[in-house]
């Protein structure tokens, strides 16, 4: 099934498949012919260069390195991928070990991980889906590529395409939401991004796809947790995002931490080697995550480390990272007949063929500059983007009597909560490379927009999860001397993130005591929500007349903020992920599936329904949710045919006029649902979405293509398939309204 548009330019580029002991370029097999075991295990090796604070490490060993011991390594062979440099220096004296002073001369990689920015940050990646615009995110990725590898970088470690499928796993900030298409389209365009056109530029960031597999499933969202899924649900949900990024030229894959169905993603066979180079000819690397070769160990899976490496690259892992296991047990596996000789050198000639296809032969220094170095940092364009793609992320949820936009002149503003000033929590996780120095905080970018500045009084009244002395006192006092608050809560930037799972993910209980306290003054009031995940919103948050979900927005956070407030940029972000009323409901997403016993519509008394006892089992704010500052209609549905046969293409056409005052842009969703099938269906699923751009008063027709292809799901003995019958569709706002139609698709 292939979902979308096809693979980007990398003709000539042959990298060994499967088990195939197929020959890659001369050169890569000269050198194969000449490295010792010992230089191939090197190879197979990537280390962190200590500038990321080691996370849960279970080998004090490898972390006691210090650089002189990385570069004797290097010297020595012993090291293929160095990761999370800090820059051309750095980058520049490993280099030189490697291709000066090493036996072989086989060129570094550098790697990194750069997920939404390097000194410049954009918004959070959840953020930008948020955006529902593929081109913004394909923005921000060239742009992140262009900074990231000019300090030497030729490799990130992103997209992460997991799809979160519970709001309280803390990594979905890292992802595109609880939605597989989105999730899709999203994975695409970074790829493009972070790639671009060519390879061999020096730009360009070679992209992975993380982390393989189902990492999103992880039970009870803790992260790290099991995974028990079904292979139908594995297949439909989890891998379809992979798929997509290798189908743009993704060449490197993660594998995941978790185990699935009791086996560890990163000793997992049947993912990593049938899966991945059997069923989908994927031709790149596969990396371990941070030490998840040694974790197989505390899995019980492996006996120990020298068995954890033996059941590593059995099950196609490639490069090991950060535990050292391959080059400390590689060299006696093979000795002992435990491991193939074979096995090496397939995982050899995907690593050097990798090098080879970034033109790091040739060209071993071509990141390494420092005047781009110079050039490339934070320059106006990239945060005129940051700023941009930081008003695009941000989803008007609720806006009663058109509170917003703000006027610039003539009120007082009270900006409350323990985000108002705080430039420690607006890059968000994962941007441990940003320039915090840059960063704008919401107080900053608010006065900027305000005719009269000395009109704007900033309480924190709390800390993001403790009370500070008097602040309450202050926040009210601010409040009763406002004509209009604004209320800027959520979560802190360590709130989510690996090993940030929640067991609630409401607003800490400071910051709601303090919204009760702040509400109880009745002055008209905006929630600014700071969050990495959706969130609960209870009491006087939840009552707030407007209400913005800000997410982390990276560098530019105060003027993006400010921009929507004040009516700069019209809101047109979606939400990716579905808000619940309650913590209890996650699992939540909107494309589950039914009960036998659907949930009760208008009357809640009614008995032995699918219901929780304290609330309907439905979203506060549903996926695909957002406001803006102008209406939109959408009418007149038409449908090529009603009954669609089995090769062709459905085409959809509908109406939409923006019927507001101000000029915006609109995403028409649109959701299908297939009635009855030889498996339950989800109640909707997004097939396609577009954003349009509309003045005022005017319309236009938008068009959408199905086909078979689209209505497909997993079957019998793992078969994409797609079966007659009648389908529905709703082209939409949002995953719980829209225009309805229904088709047949006609036998083959
Ligand atoms: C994370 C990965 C990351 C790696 C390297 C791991 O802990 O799970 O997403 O790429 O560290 O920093």
């Amino acid at each position: 099934r292939t979902v979308l548009a096809g693979a980007t330019g990398l003709a000539g580029f042959a990298l060994a498949g499967a088990g195939a002991a197929r020959a890659a370029s001369p050169r890569v097999e000269a050198l194969i012919g000449r490295m010792t075991i010992e230089e191939k295990a090197g190879q197979l090796s990537c280390y962190s260069d200590m500038i990321r604070p080691p996370v849960g490490d279970i080998n004090p060993l490898v972390n006691q390195r210090n650089t002189e011991q990385i570069l004797a390594d290097i010297r020595a062979g012993r090291v293929g991928v160095l990761m999370n440099g800090v820059g051309v220096e750095g980058a520049l004296r490993a280099q030189t070990a490697a291709v000066e002073q090493s036996r072989l001369k086989i060129p570094l990689l550098f790697a990194a991980d750069v997920i939404h920015g390097f000194k410049t940050v954009y918004p959070i990646p959840l953020a930008e889906a948020a955006s529902f615009d593929p081109d913004l995110a394909e923005r921000t990725a060239r742009a992140a590529a262009l900074e990231a590898s000019s300090y030497g970088n030729h490799w990130t470690f992103a997209p992460m395409v997991d799809v979160a499928r519970d709001q309280r796993w803390g990594r979905g900030a890292e992802g595109s939401g609880e939605d597989v298409f989105l999730g899709e389209v999203m994975a695409q365009a970074r790829v493009r991004g972070f790639q671009g056109r060519d390879l061999t530029a020096p730009d360009s960031l070679l992209s992975t796809a993380k982390h393989f597999a189902a990492y999103g499933a992880v039970s009870a969202g803790l992260d790290y947790n099991t995974v028990d899924i079904s292979e139908e649900t594995l297949r439909e949900v989890h891998l379809p995002p992979f798929k997509a990024a290798f189908d743009a030229g993704c060449l490197a894959v993660m594998s995941a931490f978790n185990d699935i169905n009791g086996v560890p993603a990163t000793a997992n066979r049947h993912l990593l080697t049938d899966i991945l180079r059997g069923e989908w000819n994927f031709k790149g690397v596969v990396i371990s995550d941070y030490t998840a070769d040694q974790e197989l160990v505390a899995h019980g899976y492996a006996a120990d480390d020298k068995d954890a490496a033996r059941l590593a690259i059995l099950a196609g892992v490639d490069i090991s990272m950060q535990s050292g296991l391959y080059s400390r047990y590689l060299p006696e596996l093979v000795a002992q007949g435990l491991v193939p000789m074979a096995a090496v050198d397939n995982a050899v000639r995907r690593v050097l063929g990798l090098k080879e296809a970034l033109g790091l032969f040739d060209r071993p220094y071509r990141s390494i500059d420092a005047k781009a170095q110079a050039a490339n940092t934070a320059t106006p364009a990239m945060r005129a983007l940051s700023r941009e793609a930081g008003a695009r992320s941000i989803v008007l949820l609720r806006n009663d009597g058109g509170l917003l936009p703000l006027p610039s002149r003539g009120k007082r503003i009270a900006l409350i909560g323990p985000f108002a000033d705080d430039r420690d929590n607006i890059l968000g996780p994962w941007a441990f490379f940003g320039d915090k120095s840059l960063g704008v905080d919401l107080a900053t970018g608010i006065r900027e927009a305000m005719a009269d500045p000395s009109q704007l009084t900033i309480a924190r009244g709390c800390d993001v999860e403790n009370a500070i002395p008097g602040g309450y006192d202050q926040a009210v006092a601010a409040a009763r001397a406002a004509d209009l608050v604004l209320l800027a809560v959520g979560e802190s930037q360590n709130m989510s993130g690996e090993a940030q799972s929640r067991t609630e993910i409401g607003l800490p209980r400071v910051q709601q005591q303090l919204a009760e306290l702040v509400g109880a003054v009745g002055k008209p009031t905006v929630v600014l929500l700071r969050h990495g995940r959706a969130l609960v919103l209870e009491g006087a948050v939840k009552a707030a007349p407007a209400v913005l979900a800000t997410w982390f927005l990276g560098t530019e956070t105060g003027h993006a903020v400010a921009d929507v407030l004040f009516g700069k940029v019209n809101p047109s972000a979606r939400l990716p992920v579905s808000f619940p009323h309650e913590s209890g409901q996650e699992p939540y997403t909107y494309n589950h599936r039914t009960t036998g016993r659907p949930a009760p519509q208008a009357d809640d008394s009614q008995e032995y329904k699918a219901r929780w006892r304290t609330t309907r089992n439905e979203a506060l704010y549903p996926f695909g949710h957002g406001l803006s500052y102008t209406s939109f209609a959408l009418s007149d549905v038409r449908l090529s045919t009603a009954r669609l046969a089995w090769n062709d293409k459905l085409s959809i056409t509908v109406t939409v006029a923006n019927t507001g005052r101000v000029a915006g842009e609109h995403v028409v969703q649109l959701y299908v649902r297939d009635r009855v099938a030889s498996r339950t269906r989800p109640v909707r699923e997004l097939k396609r979405f577009v954003r349009v751009a509309l003045k005022p008063g005017e319309r236009r027709d938008v068009r959408f293509s199905l086909e078979r292809g689209s209505l497909m799901f997993v079957g019998d003995n793992d078969r994409w398939i797609a079966e007659p019958g009648m389908f529905d569709l709703w082209v939409a706002n949002s995953a719980v309204d829209g225009l309805a139609a229904s088709f047949e698709l006609l036998g083959a």
